[in-house]
């Protein structure tokens, strides 16, 4: 594969910046030892992508293509890639583009938390672009028949869904709050409602009411509401520390809020023994691993999640990037490539 393609490229990451990535022609990437070339064919837009862009997470390269929820097909092998995937194979790329294997905390089977991560969209290139390379370990088998903008918003916002779910400990029919009602959230309620579990959903936003309504929530309210039941566990969407604070006053005794967030505004003072005495629990939740990308995908896939997206050109990424922003889309922005 040689030649160039078009990528979107962020070298200024800034608040001010309305249109942070510039779309131009770049050489197609070789991919490297234990790497493959993907033809990228949709990539979604998560939050994570706008903290990056608006330089909350700290640029750690003069330049990088951003975009980590990639679905692509195999383009071609570097060396040393053996079993998977193969030629032509669909495969998916979310956060975690790689760990070292060897850290303390990889070696505890917490690769989500490993010391030397590689970030797709981050530490590496990732799938705003034509074409993109991943390591062949990091890729996750999709299926053929949905559409590729229908496989995209799993990759991360439902995967890292999925994992919030796991980190608050649901069980089958538990009561299970959600606050926030982005496209983690969406994606994260049908697997609650496949677990039989009762959803209570506070978020801000009529549309996102209302979504939360046709989805199948038993309950919904506005961003610090309080549910009218004591909740088993929750989970916050919202990068807000008040939200937390609201999901924290709605748990049960011995109940968990997990925080789907990388980054919060302000972490509120709160009374202990009203909000945290009887064994309650607050976790973050960071990242994934490759157990949660193969056990949400397979689930995804088992109830026949088809998460409702608006699709973006390529040369449109700066208009996805303001309307996941500016909460002006329901569903997931994904870009076609
Ligand atoms: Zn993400
Ligand atoms: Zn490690």
């Amino acid at each position: 594969m040689s030649g160039t393609m078009r990528a979107a490229v962020l070298r200024q990451p800034g608040r001010d910046n309305a249109n942070p990535l510039t779309v131009e022609d770049r050489l197609v990437p070789k991919p490297g030892f234990g790497e493959v070339l993907l033809r990228v064919e949709a990539c979604g837009v998560c939050r994570t992508d706008l903290h990056i862009t608006m330089g909350e997470l700290k640029p750690l390269r003069d330049e990088v293509i951003p975009g980590h929820q990639i679905v692509g097909r195999v383009a071609a092998l570097g060396d040393g890639v053996a079993e998977f995937p193969t030629p032509g194979e669909r495969v998916g790329v979310s956060w975690m583009g790689g760990v070292d294997g060897t850290c303390l905390l990889c070696r505890k089977g917490k690769e989500n938390l490993c010391d030397y991560p590689v970030f797709t969209g981050y530490t590496v290139n990732g799938g705003y672009a034509e074409y993109a390379v991943a390591r062949a370990d990091f890729c996750a088998p999709l299926p053929e028949e949905p559409k590729p903008e229908e496989l995209a918003p799993l990759l991360c916002a439902g995967i890292i869904g999925f994992r919030s779910l796991r980190v608050a400990g649901v069980e089958h029919g538990d009561r299970v709050g959600l606050f926030g009602f982005g496209s983690s959230a969406h994606l994260a309620i049908e697997v609650l409602k496949a677990w039989s579990c009762e959803v209570y959903v506070a978020t801000r936003g009529e549309s996102h009411r209302k979504m939360a309504r046709e989805l199948g929530a038993t309950w919904v309210g506005d961003a610090l509401d309080r549910p009218p039941e004591q909740l088993d566990c929750a989970v916050t969407f919202a990068p807000s520390g008040d939200v937390v604070m609201a999901a924290l006053a709605s748990l049960r005794k011995g109940g968990a809020v997990a925080i789907n967030a990388i980054h919060l505004d302000r972490m509120p003072q709160f009374d202990y023994d009203s909000l945290l005495w009887g064994e309650r629990q607050l976790r973050s939740v960071a990242n994934m691993t490759r157990e949660d990308a193969r056990d949400f995908l397979k689930v995804a896939q088992e109830i026949g999640i088809r998460p409702k997206t608006t699709l973006f050109a390529l040369e449109e990424v700066n208009a996805a990037l303001n309307a996941v922003y500016k909460e002006t889309i329901d569903g997931a922005a994904v870009v076609l490539c």
